[in-house]
């Protein structure tokens, strides 16, 4: 989501008549677009953007603007503000569309902080920079707060957009001849359309999206468990454009800790997902996330992780070392050792190692 506001920013900064520089200190604007997922991230441009002091005052036209996830919160916004003064934008994700009039007004001799909440503005096109693959994001936001995620807080709550736009904006793609891949994109694309009058299925959009003629092949991402119907794996199982390659996060092998970490599915629901992709798509691609290490997570509670890793057989994981992230819910609970964390995460990573060697997988 972050790269592909990153391609909105840049066809806007086109737009404006500014190039690429190649270097910061050749910039007339610099724009940070951040994410706030990992605290270790936003430490990272704190640092950088506390290293442009000196250049701004050397060169009083150069506009510094601070944009995304991190600063879509409040008290970041204003720490940015009054920590960094020679900061001339802070800018959230919903403001985003409108980056030109506040580039503009800053060029008036203004400075400007975040607005934090505002709808999804459609008018705004991309410049795609992401080689044969296109961008489509079809919803944004979330509604599950997941105890250790900051998302719903600085992206808000799940906002879908419009069939027709995304249609439209699909047919755009393929009608320039130059995307062999089209990526639908969303915090919890699954729940697409719940907010939506009348109501629209995510398996209804995809089959739709299909139903465009062309030649390209379509993906989507992220998915949730607890969302994952019946009737998505039968569109995947039957549309040809539909990528047979699934992302589904488990995040834990334990019903105890899913529950800790309000995912609202159980071990036992994950499992019967995977069994029928397998029954109904058996070539299926499958990948996961995992985080080890959450807080109250038992040695016996890894080693369910492990056991499901074990019996689903992935084609590939991504496993991370959970570190709290301030403001959510795990942050204030229980937190395991650092050495534990690593051990356990070094032995979740050697056992997909031994998996894919066993069963040839690539
Ligand atoms: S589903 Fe959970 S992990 Fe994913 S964005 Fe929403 S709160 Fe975060």
């Amino acid at each position: 989501m972050n790269v592909h506001d990153s391609e909105r920013l840049a066809a806007i900064c086109e737009k404006m008549g500014y190039t690429l520089a190649d270097k910061r200190e050749d910039a007339d604007l610099i724009i940070f677009n951040t994410c706030a997922i990992r605290e270790g991230a936003e430490d990272r441009v704190f640092g950088n953007v506390g290293a442009l002091k000196r250049m701004k005052k050397q060169k009083k036209d150069l506009i510094i603007a601070v944009v995304g996830c991190m600063t879509q919160k409040q008290s970041t916004a204003n720490y940015i503000m009054n920590t960094f003064p020679f900061v001339d934008i802070v800018l959230g994700t919903f403001n985003l569309p409108d980056f030109e009039y506040y580039v503009n007004a800053v060029k008036k001799g203004r400075q400007l902080a975040v607005l934090p909440e505002g709808e999804l503005n459609e008018t705004v096109p991309y410049k795609r920079t992401s080689g044969d693959n296109a961008w489509v994001t079809i919803m944004q936001g979330c509604n599950n707060f997941c105890t250790y995620c900051i998302v719903p807080y600085v992206r808000g709550r799940e906002k879908s957009r419009s069939e027709e736009n995304i249609l439209k904006e699909v047919r755009e793609i393929v009608a320039e001849g130059k995307y062999k891949k089209i990526t639908l994109l969303g915090q919890n694309v699954n729940s697409y359309g719940k907010d939506l009058n009348p109501q629209v299925s995510f398996a209804k959009l995809l089959k739709d999206v299909c139903a465009i003629e062309g030649d390209f092949k379509v993906w989507f991402m992220s998915s949730h468990p607890k969302d994952f119907t019946d009737d998505v794996i039968d569109v995947i199982a039957t549309e040809d454009k539909v990528l047979k390659d699934i992302h589904l996060p488990a995040q834990s092998g334990s019903s105890r800790v899913l529950k800790a970490m309000n995912r609202n599915y159980t071990r036992e629901k994950y499992l019967g997902i995977i069994k029928k992709i397998r029954e109904k798509i058996p070539n299926c691609r499958i990948t996961s996330d995992f985080i080890v290490g959450f807080p109250t997570e038992t040695e016996e509670e890894f080693q369910e992780t492990m056991s499901l890793v074990n019996e689903v057989k992935f084609n590939s994981i991504f496993a991370f070392i959970y570190s709290p992230r301030e403001g959510t819910v795990a942050s204030r609970m229980e937190q395991v050792p650092q050495e534990i964390k690593q051990r356990r995460v070094n032995e979740l990573l050697a056992l997909e190692k031994k998996i894919q060697k066993q069963e040839g997988i690539k």
